[in-house]
């Protein structure tokens, strides 16, 4: 029965001039989303966008609920602008509900029809009380609330409302950086920065042979569960020579201070790759105090080599509420694959919790900090990962 899906899409509502830029993003990701099924169109009117489709609108809204943006997905019946047309759609609507408490909830924007929401909630309620048996009326907490929006194309009805996942469209908010471990944390503050609209690109450290094949494929694979919530379908993953690197701190005079340079020499790298790629942030895992290296005192010290923002959307995530994210994303499964990363293959005994600047210094000055950010960034390899075959290029 249903033809139409109305989509609600909050806040990028509220965005002013910029709102026909946002929706026109929105409305590119989720053509995307519905690549290869069947509907006739997606168009927009004010503050709504719908889809005309057939029977299979359970399709459809299970495509969607991945395009970030989208507030609901209510499945609804579209009519024209005639009280007797409306009352029969809304009479074949709650025919399926019988045996409920409801409330009619008209909206009329559309202020060239005659009928007010006031009079229209009571005409249409009237008449479903009439002719279906079993119904009673409750405003305050209905089972079923009958939605009837009078617009300048059409009425809509619907009595059910599915949540979209929120956020705002991927690819509205400017590049950011992932660096990407194989761990749990990472590729969900790559899927919060996704939501809030970023393109992300995946920044992957690989130290082999002291890491595995394996564990660089574990990389690709979550990147390539990402790339479902670009809304192109597809994520580029640069991956990092980090050997030298490695090597050079495994001689360090410092071994406590080990996974604070580490960390120092990826941001390095990870800026100048940011300022070449076009990137105007990087992101990271880290949340709080869950390790040494990100105590307040070591954020600090890290933090010092890059003058660009870090975005840090777990920051304040204990890890239990970052484990049910990563299960609810899909990449928990991968993530817990017991492939070695190069920070685990080097952790220190007693890693420092509270770096002090100086000693980090006077560690890097036995190295060429430069040289070996260079070298790293020269061997940098760029895969572009697909959702839908993994790697295109
Ligand atoms: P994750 O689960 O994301 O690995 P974690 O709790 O294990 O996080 P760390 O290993 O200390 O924390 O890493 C902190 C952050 O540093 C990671 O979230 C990630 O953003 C970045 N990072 C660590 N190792 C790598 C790597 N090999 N390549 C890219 N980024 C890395
Ligand atoms: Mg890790």
């Amino acid at each position: 029965m249903y033809r139409t899906i109305l989509v609600k899409y909050g806040e990028i509502s509220l965005k002013g001039k910029n709102r026909s830029q946002f929706e026109d993003i929105l409305i590119k990701n989720m053509s995307h989303a519905l690549k290869g099924l069947d509907y006739q169109k997606i168009s927009k009117a004010y503050g709504r966008i719908y889809i005309e489709c057939g029977e299979n609108w359970e399709t459809i809204v299970r495509a969607l609920k991945r395009v970030f943006g989208i507030v609901s997905l209510s499945p609804a019946v579209k009519v024209e602008l005639d009280l007797e047309a409306i009352k029969e759609a809304a009479l074949r609507l709650m025919q399926q509900r019988a045996n409920t408490t409801f409330k009619v909830q008209a909206r009329r924007p559309n202020k060239h029809f005659p009928i007010g929401s006031m009079a229209m909630n009571q005409e249409i309620g009237g008449h479903l009380l009439r002719n279906i048996p079993g119904l009673s009326v409750d405003v305050h907490h209905p089972e079923t609330e009958l939605n009837i929006e009078i617009r300048n194309e059409g009425a809509y009805l619907y009595h059910t409302t599915i949540p979209g996942p929120g956020g705002l469209p991927a690819g509205c908010a400017g590049k950011g950086l992932l660096l990407l471990s194989g761990g749990i944390d990472s590729p969900v503050a790559g899927y919060l920065s996704l939501k809030r609209g970023v393109t992300v690109e995946g920044l992957h450290f690989h130290s082999y042979p002291f890491t595995s094949e394996r564990s660089r494929q574990k990389v690709i694979d979550l990147a390539h569960i990402l790339a479902d919530y670009t809304g192109q379908g597809r994520m580029r993953l640069w991956i990092a020579y980090f050997t030298e690197i490695q090597k050079a701190l495994q001689k360090s005079k410092y071994p406590d201070l080990n996974i604070t340079l580490m960390r120092r020499m990826m941001l390095r790298i990870a800026t100048k790759l940011a300022q070449r790629e076009g990137a105007l942030a990087l992101i990271t895992g880290d949340s709080l105090g869950q390790v040494a290296s990100q105590t307040m005192e070591s954020l600090h010290v890290i933090n010092a080599v890059t003058s660009i923002p870090v975005l840090r959307p777990l920051i304040g995530h204990d890890k239990q509420e970052i484990i049910d994210l990563a299960r609810k994303i899909g990449t928990y499964e991968t993530s817990i694959l017991p492939y070695e990363d190069c920070c685990t293959v080097f952790v220190p005994k007693n890693p420092a919790t509270k770096p002090r600047l100086e000693q980090v210094l006077a560690a890097e000055a036995q190295y060429d900090v430069d040289a070996l950010v260079d070298e790293a960034l020269a061997k940098t390899e760029s895969v572009a990962v697909s959702s839908a075959v993994q790697i295109f290029s």
